[in-house]
């Protein structure tokens, strides 16, 4: 008997199809819901049933909560799988899922109404005793002679983040205290229209550090795993455009130590499913910026690495199973790289999107392509240009990145600009093969590379 009958897929793209994936293996049946222009997505094709929830932008389809609930009614499924993006972090939707009699496959809406507000967020997990970014500790006023102070007990530069703040946005650095008020007035403008919500909260700003974040899964019977970090330091504009695990350099003491603090900060506040600690690690140092309460786009080099299937434990611990696995199960076996493919001109970075014409995925010994498109797909403009991921696997380092080298020069894709030259060439790159650089490495050598 599989743990559950029926799932709604409720996303689209490469993640829609790694659920589909993930159910069909346990004997699950899966309802897709898709926007007008998606009709042809793969995952479409392979699921048991099928429902178009609206027109093609977000708001009136992937973002819609009626919509969703509706279809998971009509088409009696038990349990609703939002993906990452569109609704997999609103909490008002994980409510009304629940509220409905379903199983909304993520953490509680408490949980996740908690971490999304990045202020309350930092609270808990300070009192968790995970160890945070020296900052304000709280939101801020409108007081400015606060918040200077706030500012000269931290030392400048400080970062000043709004507290509904997500993908990059709403966020300003400022390096004297001539800029902070004018900083605080631009960033608060901008947090409330993008976020309708003006909270703003100030930390130190890191100038060189590298992001690491530490995956976890809980179960409802109080157990909790870690299954090691991730390095996602490749960046442009905060946005990740590599992955990989374990982060170069960490040893494995310093990865059962900081695990256990996450394990902890689990434990303490009920958490359920999948989830991710984000640090940025400065001088040895981890210090939390933020928690994601879904499963990421990077998931699966945790996977190749551990041999865990995420989503399978995504789906068995919220229908109520215990973990399958234990601490001492999980194992880091040899090194994993991701590289995202962006539908975008691999020179302005501006998406591109159009009609493939021809598509020859790369494989061979440790290469996994998660991706939803093909031959004649249509890559539509409403949404994420991200079109799939290559990822690589190898007992160390140097084998993932040469078989990632080979992935990426087989891999054929016509018919559309990609970000595929940008990651043949960082491949390359000897700063890049050595690792362990900060976050501000790719955005420098696009710099030099202009220059030269
Ligand atoms: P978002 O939710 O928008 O992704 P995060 O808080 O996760 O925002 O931060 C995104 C990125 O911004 C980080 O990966 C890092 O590159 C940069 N960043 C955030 N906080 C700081 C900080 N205190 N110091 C330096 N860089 C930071």
């Amino acid at each position: 008997m599989p743990v559950l009958e029926k799932l709604v897929i409720a996303n689209r793209g490469e993640i829609a199809l790694r659920i589909l994936r993930a159910c069909h293996s346990m004997g699950i049946k899966t309802v897709a819901v898709h926007s007008t222009v998606d009709r042809n997505l793969k995952h479409v094709a392979l699921a048991d049933e099928a429902v178009c929830i609206g027109p093609a932008p977000g708001t009136d389809s992937y973002l819609s909560i009626p919509a969703i609930i509706a279809a998971t009614e009509v088409t009696d499924a038990l349990a609703v799988h939002p993906g990452y993006g569109f609704l997999a972090e609103n909490a008002d939707f994980a409510e009304r899922v629940e509220q409905s009699g379903f199983i909304f496959i993520g953490p509680r809406p408490e949980t996740i109404r908690m971490m999304g507000d990045k202020v309350s967020a930092i609270k808990a997990m300070r009192d968790a005793g995970v160890p945070c970014v020296p900052g304000s500790g709280g939101a801020l006023s409108d007081d400015l002679a606060e918040n200077q102070a706030i500012a000269q007990r931290i030392g400048y530069p400080v970062i000043i983040k709004a507290a509904a703040g997500g993908g990059g946005r709403g966020m300003r650095v400022v390096h004297t205290e001539a800029h902070l008020s004018n900083a605080l007035q631009l960033t608060q403008q901008e947090a409330q229209t993008i976020f309708g919500d003006g909270t703003l909260y100030m930390e130190k700003f890191l100038e060189n550090p590298r992001h690491i974040e530490v995956q976890v899964m809980a179960d409802q019977h109080g157990n909790a795993i870690h299954l090691g970090e991730r390095d996602c330091s490749t960046q442009r504009r905060h946005q990740k455009v590599i992955e990989e695990a374990p982060a170069p350099g960490i040893t494995p003491e310093q990865r059962a130590e900081i695990g256990s603090v996450c394990v902890e900060a689990c434990k303490r506040i009920g958490y359920r499913g999948a989830g991710t600690f984000e640090f940025l690690y400065d001088d040895e140092r981890f210090y939390f910026i933020e928690m994601n309460t879904r499963i990421q786009v990077e998931h699966p080099v945790s996977e190749l690495i551990t041999g865990v299937d995420l989503i399978k434990e995504q789906i068995r611990v919220a229908a109520g199973e215990k973990l399958a696995y234990t601490q001492e199960d999980i194992v880091v076996r040899g090194h994993a790289i991701e590289c995202r493919i962006n539908a975008e001109d691999p020179e302005t970075f501006m998406p591109c999107p159009g009609t493939i014409d021809g598509f020859h995925a790369p494989g061979g010994p440790g290469i996994r392509v998660d991706s939803h498109i093909y031959d004649g797909y249509k890559v539509p403009p409403n949404y994420d240009s991200m079109i799939g991921k290559v990822i690589a696997h190898g007992q160390d380092r140097e084998t993932a990145l040469a078989r990632m080298r080979m992935a990426l020069d087989e891999m054929v894709l016509n018919g559309i600009k990609s970000n595929i030259p940008l990651h043949r060439w960082l491949l390359l790159d000897p700063g890049f093969i050595k690792g362990g650089f900060n976050i501000h490495y790719l955005e420098k050598r696009l710099a030099d590379r202009a220059v030269d």
